[in-house]
């Protein structure tokens, strides 16, 4: 992709409040490779049997974090903080410069109304180089 082709050309505001929100309030899901679940698993101390059946859901045949039915929060959501923090998969450590969220302004806008890190007033503007390294 040509950076001067994308829309986001000049860079976009974003800065992470550490709100949580993008770990709850929607159906969604956490992806994980195969090399994430070994790398939670010894992280909290499991086989991987014990922690497929505990935190793992199996959707046309990949894995996602299971989520909470009613709130839709990740169960490993602890308050707003990330128990799996350091080895949380690259799909939670990429957000937002998901594809998505990057197609067009609107769809940009669209993943403000729920993380309010993007566009926040104090947030810095990330060049498309970073922004581009990081999804
Ligand atoms: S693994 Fe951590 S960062 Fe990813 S959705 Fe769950 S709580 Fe959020
Ligand atoms: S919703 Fe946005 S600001 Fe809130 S924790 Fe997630 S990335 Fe950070």
């Amino acid at each position: 992709m040509e950076q001067a082709e994308v829309w986001y050309k000049n860079g976009l505001r974003f800065h992470c409040t550490g709100c949580g929100k993008c770990c709850t309030g929607q159906p969604g899901f956490a992806w994980v490779s195969l090399d994430e679940i070994v790398a939670i698993a010894e992280y909290l101390g499991l086989t991987i049997d014990q922690f497929a059946k505990k935190h793992l859901r199996e959707v046309n045949g990949r894995y996602a974090l299971k989520e909470h039915v009613e709130t839709y929060a990740c169960t490993f959501l602890d308050g707003k903080a990330c128990r799996i923090y350091p080895v949380r998969p690259k799909q939670c450590k990429t957000f937002p410069w998901w594809k998505e969220n990057l197609k067009t302004k609107e769809d940009w806008e669209e993943a403000a109304r729920y993380c309010e890190g993007i566009n926040h007033p104090e947030a810095p503007l990330i060049p498309i180089s970073e922004i581009h390294e990081t999804m």
